[in-house]
């Protein structure tokens, strides 16, 4: 079995089905003294030391019963129930920034005390605790961009607790999205392609990965990517594993996909700075750096991405045959 993706692993009951609309049942939810909540806000999710702190609902501030939109249930775990709790609902009528992420092309989060920003909870956290932030802040992340209705503007309310949202004038029902990614691993026999950008540290060479079109199967979107980045044909791809990744609600589906024909540099968009061949011992030697940050290490060797990033396990996968 290959070593779990970081952001996966979450080990709760999700209460998907009809027990959300049982208002006795999630009544009880609320009451039982045993009910936690995972706390995230701009500046991350809520720590103790390395761990990942479980706050009784007791001891949260006060919230507005069973209409506050900061308190959404998570699930049913083997100690009891566990909420996500929203401890900077961002104001009306403003971009809501994304929960512990600082912004979109990974500035750091600002920081606080007891407080851990998402890209360090990825790292730093066991699996399953991991697992469970990825949850809770892409929730939060789309109750947060999600409060006005798509379709009539109208205000909407949280419904299922927390698992959908409906709104108050139309009664459109708004369920929480996931945006695909194709991020996929070109390679040709002992050689891979990888891009950089630049706003990336320097050396850095990633995987290449774009957003699935409307109306796109996702063989189709890692060939139409390939070529938009860096012009080269490709054949069929073969899924590795995917990867929540919270900022906001996009889902990576990762590929290996061998290269056909082409050359690099004739691509159509302008996302990547640079890309090119890398030979298997070049890469070999970048694994062997086990810098887990973003600082570029010692050395003018090529830089991976960081370990918690779904594009280092599909290169490393490739480097262990
Ligand atoms: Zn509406």
């Amino acid at each position: 079995m290959p070593e779990p993706n970081a952001f996966t692993g979450a080990e709760l009951d999700r209460a998907a089905d009809r027990r959300r609309r049982d208002t006795d049942w999630l009544a009880a939810q609320r009451a039982d003294p045993a009910a936690r909540a995972v706390v995230l806000g701009d500046a991350g999710v809520r720590v103790q030391g390395a761990a990942l702190e479980l706050v009784p609902l007791g001891d949260l501030p006060e919230t507005a019963g069973e209409a506050d939109e900061r308190l959404l249930l998570l699930g049913v775990d083997a100690t009891g129930p566990l909420f996500a709790f929203d401890e900077n609902p961002p104001p009306e009528g403003r971009r809501a920034p994304l929960v512990g992420a600082g912004g979109m092309r990974g500035e750091a989060a600002p920081e606080a005390p007891g407080r851990l920003g998402l890209r360090h909870a990825a790292q730093g956290l066991p699996q399953a605790d991991g697992g469970l932030v990825a949850y809770a802040a892409a929730l939060l992340n789309w109750h947060r961009a999600s409060r006005f209705c798509g379709v009539c503007g109208g205000r909407t309310v949280t419904e299922e607790a927390g698992m959908s949202r409906v709104c108050t004038v139309c009664g459109t029902h708004h369920h929480p999205r996931a945006d695909p990614v194709v991020i996929m691993l070109v390679t040709d026999g002992d050689r891979v392609l990888l891009g950089r950008q630049s706003a990336w540290p320097a050396r850095r060479y990633s995987t290449l990965a774009g957003f699935v079109s409307p109306g796109e199967s996702l063989d189709e979107a890692v060939a139409r990517e390939v070529l938009e980045e860096v012009g080269v044909h490709v054949g069929q791809p073969i899924y590795h594993s995917s990867q929540p990744w919270p900022f906001p609600v996009s889902l990576m589906l990762g590929f290996v996909v061998p290269y056909l024909s082409g050359e690099i540099g004739e691509g159509t968009d302008d996302e990547l700075e640079d890309a090119r061949w890398f030979t298997r011992d070049e890469v070999r030697d970048a694994v062997r750096d086990d810098s887990w940050d973003d600082e570029p290490g010692p050395g003018d060797g090529l830089l991976l991405p960081p370990r918690s990033a779904i594009a280092r396990r599909l290169i490393e996968s490739w480097v262990d045959g």
